[in-house]
């Protein structure tokens, strides 16, 4: 293999950020960024100057550093890089790909903040952690956030709320344009997938290629992919896929594209008992195209009620939506309140009084505040003494609270042995308690399972928070026998969390719906942060609706208090 300079300079570069990341010796760092730049500028023939030895009286290159351009030239991959590589997380190597993120910084978000990949930096970036990091802050936040997002668009899947932005925008973009009738949203954006592979629409337009034209004025790499389908990918890298339809194909397409396979192979099985037949130019009956204005004309035809797109997935909702026996799915307007929540007392950005304020706003009668406890030191965890001094904070409020009554919660870490981190004397005070798992999340599934069992037994504990851990698309959960977990919940009269984070959404729907069978109460949380973070409670709610939940299954919908009074009684 011949020798190149510059994949040799790119080699030693690569092995001198690693050993900085490493906190390795600072001459060793150097020597391996300094043989760097002499093989870039070299002259003459690298190869035949490594074979000759020659390379080592330049100036710049010592034994180590040949050593490493010896094992190129022999076609092997350096040792040294080798181990750096095994080391060092993939996701932290990904890291020093992002602008502005030199080996030392890196090296912080690894080792002080814990951060392994992508995902979770940019989880840590959305909780605030970086502001009071040495050598980051605010500004650096704010642009390492933007970075990472688009970094991420390399990524296959996004999550719900970003592909939701993206097809809102293409939505209202392409509505615009006279030739286009109507644009429906679809696909797995429509359903509220905790993460989406592509955004999906339905154009109805009488023109398709007009509509193609249009297409291309909003997207690039516009193509027609088949009959009435067309792809393209939006300025910021989504990938999309555009069913153009005729106006009266419009209602069975839009069926067709919003459906998992699951629901339209039900639909199908109790399309071939009528004789029907769904296709993308619209519903048929023997030979005769049925008039269908709406979804619901497609559905009645089917014999089954209209079924609400969030549960269009397993396929069992057809057969309830035949029994008439589909739940009255939860909406916004069911929401009294949200149980956890921080404020500037940990790591929130927005005063117990500001984040009230904007509670009320949104017409919710309860506000739990529900800070970080001690133990999460890097959270700004707060201590008995601040935590009484919160409360003090929160009577005045109350006394005065215009239809808002603010709840005292904290967000206790589960500690490896099982047991809450309240802080002491505070126990009485405290209206409930968010027990969450923020760390030794690599115990064995048998001690987690007995760490969370034991922490939900706590007769404080009212939720269960984030219960699996996961961050979508960057970590999976801790390992967990989560059927136990659930049992214990239920024996205990602990609501389980929907932590509504777009980068959570944990429990996921499945596992919701699971604990909705067994009679628990579902608690969906912001887990906000911010003013703006109060308002993801809808990506939750969309998972409470794919488990189907009613408003009766949500403890944000009912009277509060009573709920938290049936937990001290438990
Ligand atoms: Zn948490
Ligand atoms: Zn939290």
């Amino acid at each position: 293999m011949a020798l190149d300079r510059k994949t040799s300079a790119r080699v030693l570069r690569e092995i001198s950020r690693l050993l900085e990341v490493q906190n390795d010796n600072v001459h060793r760092v150097r020597a391996f960024a300094n043989a760097s730049r002499v093989v870039e500028r070299l002259e003459g023939d690298l190869e035949a100057m490594v074979e000759s030895s020659e390379l080592l009286s330049v100036k710049g290159i010592g034994k180590g550093t040949f050593a490493v351009l010896e094992e190129l030239a022999a076609g092997r991959k350096p040792k040294v890089l080798e181990d750096l590589e095994n080391e060092t997380p993939v996701g932290v190597r990904a890291m020093l790909e992002i602008p502005g993120l030199g080996p030392k910084k890196v090296r912080v978000l690894w080792q002080d903040l814990g951060a392994v990949n992508l995902g979770e930096l940019e989880y840590a970036c959305r909780e605030n952690r970086l502001v009071e990091l040495p050598g980051f802050g605010a500004r650096t936040q704010e642009r390492l956030l933007e970075s990472i997002r688009f970094a991420r668009h390399a990524n296959e899947r996004r999550l719900m709320n970003e592909a939701w932005t993206a097809a809102t925008a293409l939505e209202i973009a392409l509505e615009e344009h006279p030739e286009v009738d109507r644009v429906v949203i679809a696909g797995e954006v429509r359903r509220f997938c905790e993460t989406v592979d592509a955004v999906e629409m339905v154009v109805v337009a009488e023109d398709e290629d007009a509509a193609g034209a249009i297409l291309g004025t909003h997207l690039s790499d516009v193509e027609r992919s088949g009959p009435g389908r067309w792809i393209g990918v939006t300025g910021n890298g989504f990938a999309v896929r555009v069913h153009v339809v005729a106006p009266p194909a419009a209602s069975a397409a839009l069926v067709r594209a919003t459906g998992s396979d699951d629901h339209l192979n039900a639909l199908s099985r109790r399309a071939s008992t009528l004789g029907l037949e769904l296709c993308d130019d619209g519903l048929w009956q023997d030979d005769k195209r049925l008039e269908c204005p709406d979804e619901e004309a497609v559905y009645r035809a089917f014999g089954c009620r209209w079924v609400p797109p969030e549960l269009r997935e397993d396929g069992t909702e057809v057969a309830w939506a035949a029994a008439g026996a589909l739940p009255e799915l939860v909406t916004t307007e069911d929401v009294l309140g949200v149980l956890h929540n921080h404020t500037t007392d940990s790591d929130g950005v927005a005063t117990v009084g500001e984040m009230a304020a904007a509670a009320r706003v949104r017409g919710w009668s309860f506000f739990g505040v529900a800070d970080h406890s001690p133990v999460a030191v890097y959270a700004n965890g707060v201590t008995a003494d601040r935590l009484h001094d919160q409360w003090r904070r929160i009577d005045e409020l109350n006394r005065d609270g215009g239809g808002l009554r603010i709840v005292k919660g904290l967000e206790a870490d589960v500690l490896t042995d099982g047991t809450l981190d309240i802080p002491s004397g505070c126990e009485d005070g405290l209206e409930y308690v968010v027990a969450s798992v923020h760390s030794a999340f690599r115990l064995s599934q048998e001690r987690q399972t007995e760490r969370i069992i034991s922490a939900v037994a706590h007769p404080a504990c009212s939720v269960l928070g984030h219960p699996t851990g996961r961050l979508l698309l960057a970590r999976p959960g801790y390992a967990v026998d989560l059927e136990r977990v659930l049992q214990a919940c239920l024996e205990h009269g602990v609501a389980v969390e929907i932590n509504a984070s777009p980068y959570r959404l944990d429990l996921g729907w499945r596992w919701a719906r699971r604990a909705l069978t067994l009679g628990l109460k579902l608690a969906v949380d912001p887990d906000a942060h911010s003013i703006e973070g109060l308002d993801d409670v809808r990506w939750g709610l969309a998972v409470a609706r794919k488990a189907g939940a009613t408003a009766s299954d949500l403890v944000n919908c009912g009277d509060i208090d009573e709920f938290l009074e049936s937990r001290r009684r438990c």
